[in-house]
């Protein structure tokens, strides 16, 4: 028998402190409080760390055991670049956390990982394109993907002991090419098409100044428990943290509205499992600080996890909410299937993995993410300063909690 029909849980509530706010307002009135500053709250920032506390009262209110997971980072700042090759000022895009410092002199040129091996000079200005720039460089330290290739051009650059490394990036698909706050060198981007100065004469000279500021921080994730005493625990987690320069509503103060909405919902659980809200704090931030928090301490309790729902990029204006499930035995899959197919405001979506439900697959865990069906269009707008309040549709929000506690009754049917 469904176990939510035996009372062990009541009706869907919010909290008193809450109340008489229905789901709606209450999510409007999280993502208003999370997107008042319009520089967004990066991890190790003020307003992140504001971030935290705001939602750590909220679900101190609710009744959970509420604990903030404390980590260093840096609060990193970039006070603008400049950069002149051959009389020529240039446009340049300071590197997110590059060190700040100045350089001048004969430009070295790479342009594939071959030439990069036959460079020599040590302290030069380096100009790296072509191969060396047709993707992110993944952070020297980040734990969860790192090609070799990224590794070795990497310490490459790093045993010439450059005095900074421009990164000619495509002008038709730009990338940040170096984002890493462990990186000993400072570095910009610069477009191709404002590059000629510096690849097609030789020799080349640049004058470069990188202005940064960084200061050592502090970043937390959140975390609230609703012990049962089961066994197994259900995770139902977003990150806090955003894009440097971008409010983050659609990414993702909608994900932090939906797990703290839903969280609400089930402050009167009673059922045969833990529940865990988690709001990492880093997915946005070079070295991800609050997952590698949260894997160190999960490392031997992954087993536990009946099943880990992420909620990233959800709640556009326009489309549905796409969900997706991963790992998830073909009894869970057919329910949460037929629940998304029950409910007219959610679609199945296809597998994605730029998030947090990732860090669980990657343990072994049963997944499912919530996002925007029309992802695309979203992605044009997160990281930049137009992703505002404006972008979401609550209404959506508030089904995507309600579907969040539904999936949590989903599983008690199938235990
Ligand atoms: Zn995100």
């Amino acid at each position: 028998m469904h176990p939510l029909g035996q009372g062990q849980m009541t009706q869907p509530s919010l909290s008193a402190t809450l109340a008489p706010m229905q789901t709606t307002e209450y999510i409007a009135q999280i993502v208003a409080e999370l997107c008042k500053d319009a520089s967004g709250r990066p991890t190790g920032s003020k307003a992140n760390q504001q971030a935290a506390a705001y939602s750590r009262h909220q679900l101190h209110a609710m009744g959970y055991q509420v604990r903030l997971d404390r980590f260093p980072c840096m609060d990193w700042q970039d006070l603008g670049s400049v950069l002149n090759a051959g009389g020529d000022a240039v446009p340049v895009q300071t590197s997110p956390y590059a060190p700040s410092g100045q350089a001048s002199g004969i430009v070295e040129k790479a342009s594939s990982l071959g030439e990069l091996k036959r460079l020599r000079r040590r302290n030069a200005v380096i100009a790296v394109s072509g191969e060396l720039t047709r993707e992110p460089l993944m952070p020297k330290n980040f734990p969860f993907y790192n090609p070799d290739e990224h590794r070795e051009i990497i310490s490459l650059l790093e045993a010439l002991e450059p005095q900074a490394v421009i990164a000619v990036t495509s002008s038709a698909k730009p990338v940040t090419v170096f984002e890493d706050g462990d990186l000993t060198f400072p570095s910009v981007t610069v477009c191709e098409e404002h590059a000629e100065a510096l690849l097609s004469r030789t020799p080349a000279r640049a004058e470069l100044i990188v202005r940064t500021r960084s200061a050592s921080s502090e970043g937390a994730n959140c975390i609230a428990l609703k012990d049962t005493g089961a066994a197994e625990r259900i995770v139902i987690c977003a990150h806090i943290d955003t894009h440097r320069g971008s409010p983050g509503a659609l990414d993702n103060a909608a994900g932090v509205s939906v797990v703290l909405a839903s969280a609400a919902l089930l402050r009167e659980y009673r059922g045969p499992f833990n529940l865990e809200f988690v709001l990492f704090n880093g997915e946005d931030y070079y070295s991800n600080p609050g997952e590698q928090l949260y894997v160190a301490q999960n490392r031997e309790r992954f087993s536990s996890v009946a099943l880990a729902v992420n909620i990233d990029g959800a709640g556009y204006r326009a489309g549905r909410t796409a969900c997706t499930c991963y790992q998830c035995d073909e009894h869970l899959s057919a329910a949460l299937a037929e629940l998304v197919r029950s409910e007219p405001d959610c679609v199945l979506g296809a597998p994605w993995y730029e998030s947090d439900h990732s860090l669980f697959i990657q343990h072994g865990c049963p997944a499912a993410a919530m996002t925007s069906e029309m992802l695309e269009e979203v992605m044009t707008v997160t990281h930049t300063p137009m992703d505002t309040v404006n972008q979401l549709n609550i209404g959506t929000l508030a089904t995507a909690a309600r579907m969040t506690v539904r999936m949590v009754e989903t599983l008690h049917t199938l235990i």
